[in-house]
């Protein structure tokens, strides 16, 4: 139930009635996506953790709250398909794009961009909400295929964390759509 409301002028309007078709999937609904409590993120590398927010295999796709604490990295990945990020805190970038997000920005990613994320340290933990339309190609030093990561590995990382620290798998699978 959302909170009753005040004076607000909306105050007497009707909710529509059955409002989801019969087939549609619920909605998710996540309070403090970007959390501090580092429980939720589920380590991607060494430096950058992912809190999952919603997961979709049939695209191969999912949205998460990408974070790194202080100094991080994603070392360079080639994406076949697009990627949407808006700035939460932080500061971070590419190395081979000439500008660094910081929180408000937004960035969209055209089908066909290799790229290295960096993190920097600037003195609040950078939490980026990103929608990846999987997979990442990881490349090696001369730009070259060296492996994939893909919403099933993304899956099972996830759902590997969330049982390790007590969360439970269930967690994750309830946010697939
Ligand atoms: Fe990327």
């Amino acid at each position: 139930m959302p909170d009753s409301p005040g004076a607000e002028f909306w105050r007497h309007l009707k909710p529509i009635e059955d409002s989801r078709r019969p087939d549609a999937l619920p909605e998710v609904h996540l309070a403090q996506a970007a959390t501090d409590d580092d429980r939720y993120y589920v380590p991607f590398t060494e430096t950058v953790g992912s809190r999952p927010l919603w997961i979709n295999v049939k695209d191969n796709s999912w949205a998460d709250i990408l974070r790194a604490k202080e100094a991080g990295l994603v070392n360079r990945h080639y994406h076949p398909h697009e990627v949407f990020a808006y700035t939460i805190s932080g500061k971070w970038g590419y190395l081979e794009r000439p500008w660094t997000a910081q929180a408000g920005d937004f960035v969209y990613e055209s089908p066909g961009e290799g790229h290295t994320l960096v993190a920097y340290n600037s003195g609040e933990p950078m939490k980026v909400f990103f929608i990846v339309k999987g997979p990442l190609i990881w490349l090696d030093e001369n730009g070259r295929p060296d492996g994939c990561f893909d919403v099933h590995d993304y899956l099972a990382l996830c759902r590997s964390h969330y049982d390790a620290v007590g969360i439970g798998a269930d967690r994750v699978d309830a946010l697939l759509r």
